[in-house]
């Protein structure tokens, strides 16, 4: 895969055979289902595409999460979901025999895919467990912590779900698994291996138990699902409905660049335009997009008054994977990671549509 966006001639739920969809940001946010997600998933599923859903969550078991997205409009069995706590224990599965003992530092999701691994649940350092597996759960404390301490200083290797170092929460961010993880490593000065995204194990684990010949990864995050898309060597369809927008867009760094760009998930049901060079402009359907090396900024054309992009200028989403194709190109040919000299808040206009059929 080149660095740049890919076109595709067909829609993403006809062109792949599974989508590893994020969560958060991508199918729901928090209680509420992310606009057109449940219809876009049902007609890309309609039409043959797999999905499952992939989550740095270690928390909560498949159960709940498959649950949850019934109750929004998703429909979902536990088999269809993956979780960072999944990942942890197919690894430890991977490595060492059944039977295995673990002590599990997390909560109900991670015990749960310990066990259905075939490995032994401890939860003290005096059972001598031969690997620690740290997860979230808003319990984890002091005593959990330190018998994570006193068995990895006797010899237990340290495996992490994730290293989120927050998560979201209504009032802000919270202490995510990272912080926890950080507590445990400032006390044994040795770094734990990490499954969760951006690793790509997780996404490799989802994609074989969803038995996966041409996944794609959807999410809404660069630093976790396209990189540990990219890092999986497998596309990735970038959506704005969740963390990063247009601005974080076009200061991508090569290794967490999205193949492809969408709105929502209603990108999985049409296909993706080319993104080509023309002169000093690139070229997106009736939309271009140039990098401007004098004032380090990227100008979308827009006839007599071309549009330099600056906080709240709106585009459409055309022009945005022309805008993102400028300025990753011009920084690849520099070397550099990005030529731009801020990251406006640029706005991306949704299409009007409603679902509708594939294109
Ligand atoms: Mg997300």
């Amino acid at each position: 895969m080149t660095g740049l966006l890919l076109p595709l001639e067909q829609a993403p739920a006809v062109a792949f055979d599974v989508a590893l969809l994020d969560l958060d940001g991508v199918v729901y946010r928090g209680p509420t289902a992310v606009p057109h997600a449940p219809e876009a998933i049902a007609a890309a599923r309609a039409s043959g595409l797999g999905a499952m859903y992939v989550t740095n969550n270690a928390n909560r078991p498949p159960s709940t999460v498959a649950d949850h997205l019934t109750e929004i409009g998703v429909p979902a069995a536990p088999e269809d979901v993956t979780t960072a706590a999944q990942a942890a224990a197919g690894l430890v599965a991977a490595e060492h025999p059944r039977g295995t003992r673990v002590l599990v530092v997390g909560g109900t999701g991670l015990r749960q895919a310990v066990e259905a691994e075939g490995l032994v649940v401890v939860d003290s350092a005096d059972d001598e467990p031969a690997v620690v597996v740290q997860g979230f759960a808003p319990d984890v404390g002091w005593t959990q912590l330190t018998e994570a301490l006193l068995a990895i200083n006797a010899g237990a290797e340290h495996i992490a779900s994730n290293l989120d170092a927050t998560l979201p929460m209504e009032r802000g961010v919270a202490i995510g698994n990272g912080s926890l993880v950080a507590a445990v490593v400032n006390a044994t000065g040795r770094a734990p291996r990490s499954t969760g995204k951006p690793q790509p194990a997780i996404f490799q684990q989802a994609a074989a138990r969803a038995g996966a010949q041409r996944p794609i990864v959807v999410g809404d995050r660069l630093d976790t699902d396209l990189e540990g898309a990219r890092a999986a060597g497998y596309p990735g369809m970038h959506v704005l409905t969740g963390v990063d927008l247009g601005g974080a867009l076009l200061t991508c760094v090569p290794a967490q660049r999205p193949t492809q760009l969408a709105h929502d998930l209603r990108g999985l049901l049409e296909p993706h335009p080319a993104v080509e060079p023309d002169g000093d402009w690139w070229r997106c359907r009736e939309a271009a997009a140039r990098f401007d090396h004098d004032t380090g900024s990227v100008i979308v054309r827009r006839g007599a008054a071309d549009l330099v992009l600056a906080d709240d200028v709106e585009i459409d989403l055309d022009e945005l994977r022309a805008a993102c194709v400028a300025a990753w190109a011009a920084a690849d040919d520099a070397g550099r990671p990005t030529l731009l000299a801020a990251r406006p808040q640029i706005r991306v206009r949704p299409p009007a549509e409603d679902v509708g059929a594939i294109a």
